[in-house]
């Protein structure tokens, strides 16, 4: 039997001061000093731990905010002095995408590499926009599929990345169709390039190394490769290369190590692919598209064509079509490629790789049943580094969080553990919806419940069909 694919993960304590959501004000002066304090019955310990956190305070440059908010104690003061608040540093972070609740909980996951655990059920609301909209079918929780996620059975979470045959032809038992190459992926993650305003080079070797324990795939600008330093050389086969329209190829020893490269989608692709595969037949090459007004119709159109192997579509990392005033999601973007190809009858010859507004682990489940075969990762990984999300990248200032001064071992064993997270959790998900292979999920909408479609069946019939925003 094959390894079990599995990722090391180790807890990795965050450099900073948290900046918890909850906070308790305490109005002291009509204490009655009750022996049995209801502060010294907290279960998590937050009244202590904030008495120590203010005796070692060096600068005042955040509150002790790590309340769990249970209520306990606030109902069980026999005065009433205790009252929860919300913290307003944490309300100001994120960017209305990453609402500060998903910069928390990354935060958590890239420390502790543990699943989180919400505790008192969803106190969310009942739909939202995005990937709000939609639910997975957890129909199969109590099945046996169970088994896989407490690892007596095996889900499997690879995924092959390139041009698969429509048809196989055999003849006295042998093959005889040529098979495509094909790149392997133990999860269907692939780490993405940094918009320019996030970019740090410090960072560049660290996500190599990330990709390298995780065994998945980073894709590098070729404008950047030298930031990669002695570990370009050992590790080509988990980088892949990313080449703007002028940028000339890298040279032909670079080339034969590289099992995917990406170009940008442009009127030369034939020509691109063709000077590549003259070097390296054995190369996946990926098109890059940018997913504005015209994405989604010429991805269509670039799956039509017998060379093209894999399509990356790209939002902007909101998941937004980019330039357009109603910009649709990027989950409505792929699912309309993806029920296009199925139709044409030539979804299972493309890979298609989706990226974009993918902020948490349940994101990737839901854009993978949207049709997307490989989803990839970038500013949660940011997050992941004690990242805010502040606007200071945004218009150039210095980073609060001091990414460019983060060592070796806390950046890659932090992203490592949210890779190995996220990937836990697609399993937990895929064994609630009763599925045991990634490769099967992909465009399964049968394992979902999308909001528009619930509400046109429950009330289009009733009062007709709704206007679209
Ligand atoms: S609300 Fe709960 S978690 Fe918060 S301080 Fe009181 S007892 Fe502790
Ligand atoms: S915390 Fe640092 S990395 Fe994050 S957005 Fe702000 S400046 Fe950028």
């Amino acid at each position: 039997m094959p390894k079990k694919y599995h990722i090391e993960t180790k807890k990795i304590a965050p450099r900073l001061p948290k900046r918890g959501k909850f906070g308790i004000v305490d109005w002291r002066e009509d204490c009655a000093q009750c022996h049995n304090c209801v502060k010294k019955a907290c279960v998590y310990d937050r009244y202590r731990q904030e008495m120590q956190y203010i005796k070692n305070l060096d600068e005042f440059n955040s509150m002790f905010f790590e309340c769990m908010g249970c209520f306990s104690c606030v109902q069980k003061c026999t005065k009433g002095l205790l009252a929860l608040t919300v913290n307003p540093e944490y309300e100001r972070m994120g960017n209305g995408y990453f609402t500060p609740d998903i910069i928390l909980t990354t935060w958590n996951q890239a420390e502790t590499a543990g699943i989180p655990v919400s505790g008192a059920g969803y106190r969310g609301k009942f739909t939202g926009s995005g990937f709000d909209s939609m639910w997975t079918d957890m129909s199969e929780i109590v099945r046996p599929t169970r088994d896989g996620i407490h690892g007596r059975e095996y889900i499997s979470t690879s995924v092959d990345i390139g041009r698969k045959p429509k048809l196989l032809s055999f003849e006295n038992n042998k093959l005889t169709t040529t098979l495509p190459p094909l790149v392997d992926l133990p999860v269907p993650i692939i780490i993405e390039m940094f918009p320019e305003k996030y970019h740090f080079p410090n960072l560049i070797p660290m996500l190599l190394a990330v990709a390298v324990k995780t065994g998945t795939m980073i894709i590098v600008d070729w404008k950047y490769h030298h930031l990669l330093g002695a570990y370009e050389e050992n590790h080509l086969s988990n980088i892949i290369f990313y080449l703007d329209k002028e940028t000339p190829l890298p040279p032909p020893d670079i080339l034969k190590k590289l099992r995917l490269i990406e170009i940008v989608d442009s009127d030369r692709i034939e020509q691109r692919i063709n000077e590549i595969k003259a070097v390296n037949p054995e190369l996946v090459v990926s098109i890059r598209v940018e997913l504005d007004a015209c994405g989604e119709q010429r991805s269509i159109e670039l799956a039509h064509h017998p060379f093209i192997e894999v399509i990356h579509i790209v939002s902007d990392i909101n998941g937004n079509q980019t330039g357009a005033e109603k910009p649709k999601f990027i989950k409505d973007m792929t699912r309309i490629i993806h029920t296009s190809l199925v139709k044409d009858g030539i979804r299972d010859e493309i890979t298609l790789i989706a990226s974009g507004g993918i902020a948490l682990a349940e994101h990737m489940a839901k854009e993978i049943i949207c049709g997307a075969d490989v989803i990839t990762i970038n500013m949660p990984l940011l997050i992941g580094l004690e990242c805010r999300f502040c606007k200071n990248c945004r218009d150039g200032f210095a980073c609060p969080a001091k990414i460019e001064t983060i060592t070796a071992e806390y950046g890659i064993g932090r992203m490592t553990n949210l890779i190995a997270v996220w990937h836990d959790q697609l399993i937990e998900v895929m064994g609630a919806m009763g599925m045991r292979e990634a490769r099967r999920l992909r465009g399964e909408t049968g394992r979902a419940l999308f909001f528009e479609d619930l509400e046109e069946e429950t009330f289009g019939r009733h009062f007709g069909k709704r206007i679209r925003a």
